[in-house]
């Protein structure tokens, strides 16, 4: 089951301003990454627009006028979230490219590692927001639905909570969506409280951490409610929204984890696709904003992606509740998480 990368050149003419952290340099890193693996003989497959109507399953069309009303120009659509004359013909090729990363992985094919600026899990059903203007993993969530999946699972590991896919599937049963985050910090949305809508209810799953958590963290954190709760859902598709912007690194939060544990992270997670999705899995890119980290976090990303299934990583494993020291806030996470999730789900 070989993984395929889905990349593009053209994310580089996205344009923000001047001193914007999500800059067009961060496509040079993408880039290189797929220019090293198709050097190893790797697969990496162009990305296609998303036509509206895939659009529109998880957008207004007001929402959709309106980015496409950007076209051709510079545009300022919230006080971080800006446009450049190619931006809507971009945004579209991004959200279309974890489409190619779906039929992928959805034929059996294999992982998939989707590279695409701009990012989009704060854009909301009917906004731009934060960097992102169409919401890429959502659009894919929607797509697969429509190929056959049954039950979709977004696993969302940047360090900022992604308002808009859990607002666009919070009443939605067959969605799961689940999160990692810094909080308090931007957006401000995500506190463990928040579980969905209606028929949606349970099936979001927020597990906010204090500023300043690392790998011990979030290894807890993984092992102990987003494991288990995925085991338990049991997707057929699962969707990874990888934010690298909670490395030690990153200059946007204040999370502590390294590149190894970002490796672990992904680790884990695969090996959680692989035993309930069969390996269909498709990781999308948003946010992550000091280049060598993004850089480093990526090639980690690969090597994860591109090994033989196999038993888990030790990290999903080795998260033994610590009395003290780096691992106090996991512990305490993993312990509100719990609280308010058991009515849901089978965790102990
Ligand atoms: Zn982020």
């Amino acid at each position: 089951m070989p993984l395929v990368l889905v990349s593009s050149d053209a994310f580089e003419r996205h344009l923000t301003p001047p001193g914007h952290p999500e800059r067009p340099e961060r496509a040079h890193v993408f880039d290189a990454v797929a220019t090293a693996w198709r050097a190893g003989g790797g697969e990496v497959r162009a990305p296609r627009p998303a036509t509206l109507d895939e659009l529109a399953a998880v957008h207004d069309r007001e929402h959709l006028e309106r980015i496409a009303g950007t076209a051709g120009r510079a545009a300022m659509l919230d006080p971080d979230t800006f446009t450049s004359p190619e931006s809507y013909e971009l945004a579209r090729l991004a959200a279309g490219a974890t489409l190619v990363g779906v039929d992928h992985a959805m034929a059996g094919g294999g992982p998939a590692l989707v590279l695409v600026r701009p990012p989009g899990h704060h854009a909301e059903r009917d906004r731009a927001m934060g960097f992102c203007l169409f919401n890429n993993a959502a659009v894919a969530a929607a797509y697969a639905r429509r190929k056959g999946a049954s039950r979709v699972a977004v696993v969302d590991i940047d360090v900022h909570h992604g308002n808009g896919t859990q607002q666009i599937f919070e009443d939605d049963p067959a969605v799961l969506y689940l999160s990692t985050h810094q909080y308090p910090c931007y957006p401000g949305t995500g506190a463990v409280t928040e579980v969905g809508v209606g028929e949606g209810r349970g099936r979001t799953v927020n597990v906010p951490i204090e500023p300043g958590a690392g790998d011990d963290d979030y290894a807890q954190v993984l092992a102990e409610v987003v494991v288990p709760v995925l085991t338990a859902f049991a997707a057929d598709l699962t969707i990874l929204s990888v934010g690298y912007d909670a490395h030690v690194q990153d200059p946007l939060a204040q999370m502590q984890v390294t590149t190894a544990g970002y490796r672990a992270m992904l680790a884990a997670l695969r090996a959680a696709a692989d035993a309930v999705s069969a390996g269909r899995l498709v990781v999308v890119t948003e946010g992550g904003y000091d280049l060598p980290a993004l850089g480093a976090c990526l090639e980690a990303t690969v090597e994860v992606l591109a090994a033989p299934a196999g038993p888990a990583a030790p990290a999903a494993s080795a998260a033994a509740p610590r009395a003290s020291g780096p691992g106090v806030r996991g512990r305490e996470a993993v312990a509100a998480a719990l609280a308010v999730q058991r009515p849901f789900w089978p965790l102990v």
